[in-house]
């Protein structure tokens, strides 16, 4: 059986095919207010603005392409049964050929009815718009989980750390929780690994190998060094 690489993703990964990261200085976060576009007060005061926020984004994730580092985490798939959590809402995960991706945070590719939340569509072509409706007639919203919404994949999420044999991190400030939290279910003696250009703040953590690098680069580098190994 192959050892068992749990991977979890934040915005930093997809940073390099041109998606704005959350935090960083020139992040799309800066230019909006996250309480006006992701938050579900905000779609209950102003439908169109929430809607055009998502997209805008919709039509920047569209445009772009995997990176090196989503394909790194594709090759491991050779020797390890890969599990990818992430927090992103885009697709370069799928896109690049990863076969297992849990999205935690919900996918900017698909609408959900806002009476029943099991009715989840893909969208078709850039847009959702009002008075774009499920089959039992309620306005379609981006299936995101919003700031202070629950994370339905969390429990989903805990029971694949737990049963991890290798742990990564790569590409999150570890600031939005539940999801930051995650780290913490692993099975303590496992080696894991944070690649991340910044300086995310990690405390406790055992056997973990930081590699300040950008993902393209060092995800590269650690996949090269993971296949080559003999365990
Ligand atoms: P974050 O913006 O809080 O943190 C981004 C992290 O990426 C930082 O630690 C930064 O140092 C790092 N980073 C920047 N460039 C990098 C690179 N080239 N390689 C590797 N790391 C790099 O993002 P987060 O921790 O994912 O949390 C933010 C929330 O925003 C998530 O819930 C997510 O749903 C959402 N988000 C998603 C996307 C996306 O889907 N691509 C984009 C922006 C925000």
């Amino acid at each position: 059986m192959k050892p068992k690489l749990v991977v979890f993703t934040g915005a930093g990964i997809s940073a390099e095919s041109g998606i704005k990261t959350f935090r960083d200085s020139d992040g799309l976060w800066e230019e909006f207010n996250i309480n006006d576009v992701a938050t579900p007060q905000a779609w209950n005061k102003n439908k169109a603005l929430v809607l055009d926020f998502y997209n805008k984004r919709r039509k920047q994730v569209l445009e772009a392409k995997p990176n090196n580092a989503h394909q790194a985490l594709v090759t491991l798939e050779k020797k390890y049964d890969v599990h990818i959590i992430t927090q992103n809402i885009d697709d370069l995960h799928e896109r690049a050929g990863s076969k297992k991706v849990l999205h935690l945070h919900g996918e900017i590719i698909k609408s959900r009815s806002t009476t029943d939340s099991s009715l989840i569509y893909p969208i078709k072509g850039m847009e959702l718009n009002i008075g774009d409706r499920c089959t039992r007639g309620s306005q379609l919203r981006p299936h995101i989980v919003w700031f202070g919404e629950q994370v339905p994949e969390m429990e989903n999420a805990y029971l694949i750390a737990e049963k991890a044999d290798i742990f990564m991190v790569v590409g999150t400030s570890l600031a939005v929780y539940p999801a930051a939290g995650l780290i913490d279910y692993t099975p303590r003696g496992i080696p894991k690994y944070l690649i991340d250009p910044g300086d995310v703040k990690v405390n406790g953590i055992t056997n973990l190998t930081i590699i300040k690098e950008k993902a393209g680069i060092g995800l590269s580098m650690l996949a090269e060094k993971l296949l080559a190994s003999t365990t």
